[in-house]
């Protein structure tokens, strides 16, 4: 297979500022590969990250592509050969910490940027050999990534959709343990929220969605996506209708995946039962200083704070996609080409084309 000498790429020269331009291929060695790549998802911490760009960087990490060139001792980890179909996990884990070892890589201090850590979509291309994003022709594969093989039935809007719901099995499934019998509240129906919608009810849990008005778009597509209730908070009080929905009983667990204010965290301390789980799974980046903490020992409540996904997660998404057991093409809202990226960052944010829900990037359209 020949390819390029370079990749065409869209980076993020500084805040909310793409520029196109030509990144040279590397030579691969056993250990490494080059990804030609399909699709990728556009991710909350994309736009967040496109406000804060201190050098140039090639954003997205959501990425599904095939394998263009790979070296014979990456082939043999990885257990992929070139052609075949990956989506790749953001991290670039150590791979031999505590944490890699549990194959809990959002824990490795590798993978963490604050510390120095490299990760897909949020590394500079002053690092060579630069391809570090998915807004990209090709992406690198260093020895480092962890890549999962991803059948070639799935068509490429839900193939995208992997990692989002890797977060919704790893908090609800895996973290959560939730399952017939249980009853789960997920606040806020952006694509976190729909992930831990449909990995509730895979699961086999009843499942109550909470949001806006503003909202009531998403809200009618979480229905259609297995959602057994949804309450619309501007015209019904969520605590009322969640008593009524269950019968007194309240919720199991409570996850809340929204950017709101104190007032959800303390609304979801009454929205579940004694002794049940309140998952706080989006930053909210401002302190909140109004516990109930006497609310929380009273009803000997467990709150737990969550972020990202291990490698077991990725594997349930990726199974649940390729079953065609739901809807999930129903999620994609855009896709831009290359040259579209900037325009693709400001519709994810809110700032571009109407009603964004998934919205994606095709590097070679
Ligand atoms: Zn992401
Ligand atoms: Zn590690």
């Amino acid at each position: 297979m020949r390819h390029a000498p370079k990749s065409i790429a869209a980076v993020a020269v500084r805040n909310n500022e793409t520029r196109i331009q030509e990144l040279a291929l590397p030579e691969i060695s056993a250990d490494d590969g080059l990804l030609r790549v399909e699709m990728v998802g556009m991710c909350g911490t994309d736009v967040g990250n496109y406000n804060h760009i201190t050098r140039p960087t090639i954003l997205g990490h959501h990425v599904v592509g095939h394998v263009e060139k790979i070296g014979e001792h990456a082939s043999q980890w990885w257990g992929v050969k070139e052609g075949d179909r990956v989506a790749m996990e953001e991290y670039l884990p150590c791979g031999t910490c505590e944490h890699c070892r549990e194959g809990l890589f959002r824990s490795c201090k590798s993978t963490d940027s604050r510390r120095g850590g490299m990760r897909y979509g949020n590394t500079s291309i002053d690092i060579k050999p630069g391809l570090w994003g998915g807004f990209s022709q090709y992406m690198y594969l260093h020895p480092n990534a962890v890549v999962h093989k991803m059948p070639p039935h799935v068509p490429a809007a839900e193939a995208v959709f992997t990692l989002p719901l890797a977060n919704g099995f790893e908090w609800m499934c895996l973290e959560a343990r939730v399952g017939i019998g249980k009853t789960v509240v997920v606040l806020g129906p952006g694509q976190q929220g729909m992930a831990c919608v449909l990995a509730a009810k895979a699961a086999g849990a009843q499942v109550i969605v909470v949001g806006r008005q503003s909202s009531v778009h998403r809200l009618a597509l979480c229905k259609q996506l297995g959602a057994d209730d949804i309450v619309n908070t501007t015209i019904e009080d969520p605590i009322e209708r969640i008593t009524q929905i269950t019968g007194g009983k309240m919720a199991d667990v409570v996850v809340d995946v929204t950017s709101g204010g104190p007032e959800l965290i303390t609304q979801s301390f009454a929205m579940v039962k004694s002794r049940g789980l309140v998952v706080l799974a989006a930053y909210k980046y401002a302190k909140v200083t109004e516990w109930d903490s006497d609310l929380v020992l009273a009803k000997s409540l467990t709150v737990k704070g969550l972020r990202g996904h291990s490698y077991g997660a990725v594997e349930m998404a990726i199974q649940c996609i390729s079953s065609g057991r739901f809807p999930i093409s129903i999620l994609q809202s855009h896709n831009f080409g290359l040259l579209d990226v900037d325009r693709a960052l400001r519709t994810a944010a809110g700032a571009g084309e109407p009603n964004p829900l998934l919205v994606s990037v095709t590097p070679w359209q």
